[in-house]
Formats: structure tokens, sequence, C-alpha cells
């Protein structure tokens, strides 16, 4: 049997969190904020860090 077609099966892993760019001062920087707000349990900042590392500009 399969599911329906083209839809990822998701085992209930949380989606990653992004990765902050190596060398890129902002987003260690928020990085280690999210560290710390995780240590506190404050989810919304862990994902107002997310959403900032994500949108952060970097030339390739
Ligand atoms: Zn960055």
């Amino acid at each position: 049997m399969k599911g329906r077609a083209g839809e990822a099966v998701q085992l209930g892993e949380p989606v990653r969190d992004p990765a902050p760019i190596d060398g890129c001062d902002v987003c260690e920087a928020l990085a280690r904020e999210r560290v710390a707000a995780g240590a506190v349990g404050d989810r919304s900042k862990v994902s107002d860090c997310n959403v900032e590392i994500r949108r952060h500009p970097h030339r390739t």
C-alpha cells in the first residue's frame, strides 16, 4: 500500500533549526541568542531567531 503520491511522510521530527552561516557575525549572534532563549524555554524568541537567520541575506 502506498500513501498519497508526492506527500512526504513526517515521522514527528521537528523542523530543523536553520544553521547560521559560517563567518557571519549576525547569524552567530542570533544562534547564540537562540541557544540562550531555548535554555530558558522562550520558544517564541527561539522561533524569532530562526526566522532572522533564515531571512538573513548572504552572497554565495
Ligand atoms: Zn547571516
